[in-house]
């Protein structure tokens, strides 16, 4: 008897690991991965790849690559419908740059059905943010600011007189959370390894004035207060103008403009304040929040018991604590684990294991190369732990590494770091193109 895929659709941080888990049991006949890339990154990591410290060429992996290795089905491919009576999804036509048809639309069946379509920053209606501001949702759009950011300090000033210092680069980046301080604290150290490779010979060192800027009272609001004084302190020594209760109303080509009618200089500006799941998730007639996310019960099923969702796209109960689950890496690989127990116990016809129970093992937040700053849960005593600079720094990257482990396994992942790592002393720190 042959029984309806398994299919998988978002191969991010939670997404590709379930897939990778469940291929190598069931086999491509049985596990599909449907994404709308045909990379995998780590989100997490995208700061980076925005600042030039990481090379997008180098960190992403191919969706195809990774099923052979893993065992499952890879479709390139962007979910659009779903029609739960006859368990089937429908895939958007895709077209290559040229406009040229490379796929018409597409319909897969489906026995069981995870969606892990992520999450995208939400702009909050605010006028003129998603005209000018520019998110770090995808590797294109990290690609994109790289390319704003090294255009804007390598172009001839022409107006500069000989000996002048010309007009500083004014970044503002609106959203004090991880990724906004992570962004920060990596822009400083990629421009310092642009001026020192003299990436802006033909003109004076032009610098940067950052400026970070946070509605909350204090920056990393979600985490430990001691976690929050403690990055202030490391971005200030980074010369990054922190300003919190400060909550931008409209965003206009060259600069923000806050509650009171303040105005801030931004020739680049980032939105990283918040996040919304996919609008489409709306029009699949399954329940959704106000930002878009698939209402989920404690099993991670939706309300149809053959579709379950994990990731930021879902809105998860948080067992023990008021609320929902956070959108993070760790919730997501989580779930995912969990999931591929609750499939697994459904194929053999039994009764599905316990409700989801997040394990909160603190939070990690990157400043810089050689700083981090984190707050680490105790498994036995429940308290929280501060750690800092490289031990912090080196436990950040561990976790990158442990999505990777999870999905190529421990020794594939050692030889991809070591590889790296070694490229890395022939290459630029930074991207120079
Ligand atoms: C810059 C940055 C830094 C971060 N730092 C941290 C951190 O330090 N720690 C932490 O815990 N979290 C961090 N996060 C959050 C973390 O990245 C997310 O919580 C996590 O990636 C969510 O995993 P996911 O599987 O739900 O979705 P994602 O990892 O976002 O993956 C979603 C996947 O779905 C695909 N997709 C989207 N739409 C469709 C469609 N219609 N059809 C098919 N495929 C689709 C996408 O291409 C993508 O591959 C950071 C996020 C950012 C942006």
């Amino acid at each position: 008897m042959t029984t309806s895929p398994i299919v998988i659709v978002g191969g991010g941080a939670g997404g590709l690991e379930l897939a990778a888990k469940l291929g190598r049991q069931y086999g491509p006949s049985q596990v599909y991965l449907i994404d709308k890339d045909t990379d995998h990154i780590w989100k997490p990591s995208l700061h980076e790849v925005a600042a030039g410290t990481l090379d997008i060429h180098r960190e992403g992996l191919s969706y195809f690559m990774l099923a052979r290795d893993c065992n499952f089905t890879f479709i390139l491919g962007a979910l659009e419908q779903l029609d739960k009576e006859k368990k089937q999804i429908q895939l958007a036509p895709a077209y290559n740059e040229a406009g040229q048809q490379l796929f018409p639309q597409r319909t897969i069946t489906y026995g069981t059905l995870v969606i892990a379509v992520g999450s995208k920053s939400n702009f909050f209606n605010t006028p003129g943010a998603a005209e000018y501001a520019i998110t770090l949702d995808a590797t294109a759009q990290a690609e994109q600011f790289r390319m704003q950011l090294l255009h804007a300090l390598t172009q001839f000033q022409g107006d500069v007189v000989a000996n002048q210092q010309p007009a500083p680069l004014n970044i503002a980046i609106v959203g004090g959370g991880a990724t906004g301080v992570e962004l920060a604290a990596e822009l400083t150290e990629a421009v310092a390894s642009l001026h020192f490779y003299g990436a802006n010979m033909q003109t004076p060192e032009r610098h940067l004035s950052i400026t970070l800027i946070e509605g909350a009272e204090r920056i990393l609001v979600a985490l430990p207060a001691e976690l929050s004084v403690r990055a202030t302190q490391l971005l200030a020594s980074r010369k990054i103008n922190v300003c919190t209760g400060v909550r931008v109303t409209e965003v206009k080509k060259d600069r923000l403009i806050d509650q009171n009618g303040t105005s801030y200089a931004a020739d680049l500006c980032v939105w990283a304040a918040g996040i919304q799941a996919p609008a489409f998730l709306t029009t699949l007639g399954l329940e959704t929040n106000r930002i878009n996310q698939l209402v989920v019960n404690e099993r991670l099923e939706t309300a149809d018991p053959h579709i379950y969702a994990l990731g930021d796209c879902a809105q998860a109960p948080w067992l023990g604590e008021h609320g929902y689950l956070p959108a993070r890496a760790q919730v997501a690989h989580q779930q995912a684990n969990y999931l591929c127990k609750v499939i697994r116990q459904k194929r053999r016809q039994k009764t599905v294991v316990e409700p989801f129970k997040y394990k909160d093992y603190g939070s990690l937040v990157s400043v810089g190369h050689s700083k981090g700053v984190g707050s680490l849960m105790g498994i036995l005593s429940g308290k929280s732990w501060f750690v800092e600079g490289l031990v912090a720094r080196t436990m950040y990257m561990s976790l990158h590494l442990m999505h990777h482990a999870a999905v190529l396994g421990v020794l594939r992942t050692a030889s991809l770091a070591l590889g790296r790592l070694l490229l890395k002393r022939s290459a630029p720190r930074v991207k120079l193109h």
